[in-house]
């Protein structure tokens, strides 16, 4: 049976409005941590952006008894080591803006020249129900730190990251074009199916 109400467990409401357009197709009724009484954050403890998700999953099912999606994503930049990676929300601090992240990360990377511009976002996805991790995917959109931060469009790291097929950044084009290449499109395009074909199996 596929029970009626999952939640998306996430508090940023921007990834909640690509993940509500992604899903929408999906046999299930979506409901956001925003609808349920106020619940403490899981940690998100993890090296791994996979981790983070499994956390986050197991942590908001065992508070709510829901079926939970939950999702952790980030930019690694090469050149930095991967950095910021599962720091991404918080890198800088809390308080940090984005400019001043853009500033920083451009500022590292003007000072090596000669290094590659390389970056990723990935989007790691889990599902847990009952207690078990019953689904996991990630999705991955590679692509380039632009020269300087371009575009109002989407959130985030967007404006810096430069997706060469489109000769524009993410912060350049529209949800739509963003969500056919990008990292959260494939990982939920990816639960959308499964969603339609698996969770009968689901008590
Ligand atoms: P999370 O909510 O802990 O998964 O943190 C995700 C963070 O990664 C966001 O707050 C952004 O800083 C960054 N991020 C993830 N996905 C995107 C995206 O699609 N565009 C720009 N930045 C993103």
């Amino acid at each position: 049976m596929n029970p009626a109400r999952w939640l998306v467990a996430t508090t940023n409401a921007h990834k909640l409005d690509e993940i509500r357009v992604l899903l929408g197709s999906a046999p299930i009724e979506v409901v956001s941590l925003a609808a349920l009484c106020p619940i403490p954050a899981p940690a998100e403890t993890g090296a791994t952006f996979a981790e983070n998700a499994r956390l986050k999953a197991a942590g908001y099912a065992i508070a709510t008894g829901m079926p939970t999606i939950a999702e952790d994503s980030g930019l690694e930049i090469d050149a930095l080591d991967g950095r910021p990676g599962v720091h991404s929300a918080r890198y800088l601090g809390s308080d940090a803006s984005y400019p001043e992240r853009f500033a920083e990360i451009l500022r590292e990377l003007d000072a090596r020249p000669t290094a590659p511009r390389s970056a990723r976002f990935v989007s790691a996805v889990a599902v847990v129900h009952q207690g078990v991790v019953v689904f996991e995917t990630r999705g991955v959109v590679e692509g380039e730190i632009a020269r300087t931060p371009s575009g109002e469009g989407g959130f985030g790291y967007d404006p810096i990251f430069y997706y060469p097929p489109f000769g524009r950044t993410l912060g350049d084009v529209s949800q739509r074009e963003k969500l056919a290449v990008a990292h959260r499109g494939h990982a939920f395009r990816a639960l959308a199916a499964w969603l339609k074909n698996d969770t009968p199996r689901l008590s």
